[in-house]
């Protein structure tokens, strides 16, 4: 799901390389039909799916004779995912992927989550779905997949706090009034990860790094100050987790996806990437800093939304503050103040359901537009 996104396209890669190890029923995306229909061809897809319905008419025509089912809009997305499959790869972007994710969950898929606003959205509700239905959350996101690698889960009172390390982005070394001036491009430029739009944002502004602490919270069971979060510009501690007796255990490795991708995907094995291998000689040097949390109030944010219930809330504004700024109608700064806004004007919910989830989420959309207009 999601397979012509950055996360989509490495997952392509990885299947195309091992052939014998994948077949392939379904793959989706948003309204990138040539790309969709190119990979689908190539990898003998099942069924190819648009969640965008003036999409069809062009997958239909591209894939004809192909012998490959079309569909679009939101129920085919839910029809892909309910396809039985071992594996999905949930790699929508946003709060869309939610409901396919949890359509996998329900009928016990092994999910690789790469979509960490689907968790932060309804952690309680996937975490209970996944038990429930004996479903598996295997991590995609780096430094979830490296804590995943060194947590001790069966002596889990041994573990004293992870750490999520964080490159800074592009402007960790910006003045404030550097930031208040930059542009959609600037922040599009990321250091060390070649991403999609919103993750790069995101990390920009170090709500990624929010997003990935409530993230961590729910896959790992942790309450937000068990998680700490270090500065790391090179990029290649992708996280650790800390012993009560002082060891700290952590995953390194080449800044490329495919590693986590390939983790999750061959989990409990390992199989073969082509990704540079790890030269800590060449390297040479590795450096941490504290997150300065006056410049990036974003992880504050988050830790309030995890503890007052309210992550809906915290990535619904995100979202539509992300998008504003991409289209030049809110600045940088903005993106952080309009998240703390909605904080502050939305109560929390009770009773978590799907439908619960997307009546919040709309109207703190709603909200937000408003605010910004
Ligand atoms: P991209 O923007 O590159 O790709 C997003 C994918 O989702 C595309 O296939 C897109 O289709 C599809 N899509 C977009 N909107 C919808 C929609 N409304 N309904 C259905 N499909 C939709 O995103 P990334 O690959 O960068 O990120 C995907 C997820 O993975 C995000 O949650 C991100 O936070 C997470 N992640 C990404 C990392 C990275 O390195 N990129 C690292 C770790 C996590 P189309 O191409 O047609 O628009």
């Amino acid at each position: 799901m999601g397979s012509t996104g950055s996360v989509g396209s490495s997952t392509i890669d990885l299947l195309k390389r091992s052939p014998e190890l994948f077949d392939v029923q379904a793959l989706t995306a948003n309204r990138n039909v040539d790309l969709l229909a190119q990979q689908a061809v190539e990898l003998g897809a099942k069924m190819a799916v648009v969640a965008d319905e003036k999409a069809y008419k062009d997958l239909k025509s591209a894939l004809s004779g192909r012998n490959i089912e079309v569909a679009a809009g939101e129920n085919a997305l839910l029809e892909a995912a309910a396809r039985p499959s071992d594996q999905v790869m949930a790699a929508i972007v946003g709060f869309a992927g939610l409901a396919p994710t949890l359509t996998a969950i329900q009928r016990g898929a092994t999910v690789l989550l790469a979509n960490k606003e689907a968790l932060v959205c309804a952690g309680d509700l996937m975490v209970e779905e996944v038990r429930k239905n004996n479903a598996t959350l295997l991590p995609v996101d780096s430094e979830h997949s490296a804590i995943f690698q060194v947590f001790d889960f069966e002596h889990k009172s041994g573990v004293d706090h992870i750490t999520l390390t964080a490159s800074g982005g592009p402007f960790r070394c910006f003045s404030q009034q550097e930031m208040e001036a930059v542009t959609p491009q600037q922040a599009l430029a990321h250091p060390n990860w070649d991403m999609g739009a919103k993750i790069s944002i995101d990390s920009a502004t170090m709500m990624n790094k929010g997003l990935e602490l409530i993230e961590a919270a729910y896959l790992f069971g942790l309450s937000e100050d068990k998680i700490k979060v270090l500065i790391h510009p090179q990029s290649i501690i992708h996280s650790t987790v800390s012993y009560i007796d002082g060891s700290v255990l952590a995953q390194l490795g080449d800044p490329d996806m495919r590693t986590p991708i390939a983790c999750a995907l061959s989990w409990p094995e390992r199989m073969d990437t082509p990704v540079k291998k790890l030269d800590l000689a060449e390297i040479s040097k590795l450096t941490f800093e504290t997150p300065d949390e006056d410049k990036f109030p974003a992880l504050e944010i988050a830790r309030e939304a995890l503890r007052d219930h309210k992550t809906i809330v915290f990535n619904a504004a995100n979202e539509v503050a992300v998008e504003a700024f991409l289209q030049a109608k809110l600045s940088f700064l903005g993106i952080p103040e309009l998240v703390r806004k909605a904080i502050d004007s939305f109560d929390s919910i009770d009773t978590i359901t799907l439908e619960s989830v997307k009546m919040l989420d709309k109207e703190v959309r709603n909200w937000s537009k408003i605010q910004i207009n």
